[in-house]
């Protein structure tokens, strides 16, 4: 291949996929770090539509979670919201969506240890692995031997751990504590217009 002035770069991705129920600060936190330390020039957040490992456990419907994504993301210029996952049915699996990129952009996949530590639990994980660079960003009370242990590689991207999970705001406004501040602003207007989690 000719290398010239003309030649184009690859795109670099971060893919930084999620319930977001709600869409919290850390996720914003997660992918701006990604995006300075691994150069990126895009970090694309994917709302999974059927997120196939929590079918046990109440959630606000897909396109609640992909309101508050795009609402959650805002203006900042190298975020993008994706919906191919809201958009396609059946399971949310992560190598049918993987597919979908074209085949010359360097995909990074932006995961929280805890879910780093349970990728081997994925539909195909292994080929999620040899599509991608796992960027691991800390999380509390996950080590990341368990990350290490899955035996996949991966990058561990220097970020202060912060004890805030979606869990934890459900339960909080369930409960009927204040989540402001935890989330970004419209996302906290649209979880008040909607009453999405409000005390029984
Ligand atoms: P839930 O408690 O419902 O699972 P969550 O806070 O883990 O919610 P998800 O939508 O499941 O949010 O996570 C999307 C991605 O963001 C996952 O890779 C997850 O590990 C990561 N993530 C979320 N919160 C944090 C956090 N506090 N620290 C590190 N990673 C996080
Ligand atoms: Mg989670």
């Amino acid at each position: 291949m000719a290398v010239g002035a003309f030649m184009l770069c690859a795109v670099r991705r971060g893919i930084l996929g999620g319930t977001f129920d709600p869409f919290h600060v850390v996720h914003l936190m997660a992918g701006d770090a990604a995006r300075h330390l691994l150069d990126l020039d895009v970090v694309t957040y994917i709302t999974a539509g059927d997120p196939y490992q929590k079918h046990d456990i109440p959630m606000s419907t897909k396109d609640h979670r992909w309101n508050m994504t795009v609402r959650g993301i805002g203006e900042v210029e190298y975020f993008e919201a994706d919906d191919r996952e809201v958009q396609r049915p059946g399971p949310s699996y992560m190598i049918d969506t993987l597919e979908t990129f074209e085949a010359d952009e360097e995909i990074f996949l932006i995961l929280g240890a805890d879910a780093a530590a349970g990728l081997a639990t994925w539909h195909r994980w292994e080929e999620v692995v040899e599509r991608t660079t796992i960027a691991v960003i800390s999380r509390p009370g996950v080590a990341e031997e368990e990350v290490a242990a899955t035996g996949a590689p991966y990058l561990w991207l220097d970020t202060p751990g912060i004890p805030i999970s979606s869990t934890m705001l459900r339960a909080r406004a369930e409960a009927g504590r204040s989540i402001r501040f935890f989330v970004p602003d419209p996302v906290w207007e649209y979880v008040e217009e909607q009453q999405l989690y409000a005390p029984a």
